[in-house]
């Protein structure tokens, strides 16, 4: 059935904020006293990610992090604000139910 299927690679498209609000989230979370719910804690990260222009870069299994973090190395403390304003933010304005 996949004889059509060619051995490419395969290749990941990443959100380099995404990876780096991963890291940071829930340590985040806890330290600004937010819900740690399911719901919350995906919204933090929506939160988070609006805030961020978009940044997108290709990469092959084994090497997305290191190239997304090599990307956005200078961009922690940009990451870690945005995430503590978005805590707040759903810790005032919990949506869970
Ligand atoms: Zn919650």
């Amino acid at each position: 059935m996949d004889t059509m299927q060619k051995q490419e690679p395969k290749l990941i498209l990443t959100n380099v904020a995404e990876g780096m609000i991963e890291q940071y989230l829930d340590a985040i979370i806890t330290k600004v006293g937010c819900c740690e719910c399911a719901r919350c804690r995906m919204d933090v990260k929506a939160v988070a990610l609006n805030s961020f222009k978009s940044q997108y870069v290709v990469t092959e299994p084994g090497e997305a992090m290191s190239k997304a973090m090599l990307a956005a190395s200078q961009k922690v403390a940009d990451i870690t604000i945005a995430v503590t304003k978005a805590a707040m933010f759903v810790k005032e304005h919990p949506r869970h139910r």
